[in-house]
């Protein structure tokens, strides 16, 4: 596992909790998609993850604090496609 999927998949998991607590946001395939690609360059940009996923290790001791930061981010991210929607 490296820490572009990891990154991916708290996403994903994040998402999907936040969309069954917010029914209010939209949750079509479409909107999904871009509130996810969102969150997750914003969530990239702050952990600074290389292109080959490296640094893994060192921060997996963290995965609380990169779920609380993947919720900011996904809150953000669903805040703005709701306002533009793709879908
Ligand atoms: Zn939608």
């Amino acid at each position: 596992m490296n820490f572009k999927n990891y990154m991916e998949d708290v996403v994903m998991e994040v998402y999907q909790e936040f969309i069954e607590r917010n029914p209010q946001y939209c949750s079509c395939d479409r909107c999904r998609a871009d509130a996810m690609v969102i969150a997750l360059k914003q969530l990239r940009g702050l952990y600074a993850v290389s292109q080959e996923g490296e640094i893994f290790t060192r921060v997996s001791r963290d995965d609380r604090q990169i779920r609380t930061d993947a919720m900011v981010m996904i809150v953000e991210a669903a805040k703005r496609v709701a306002q533009q929607p793709n879908h």
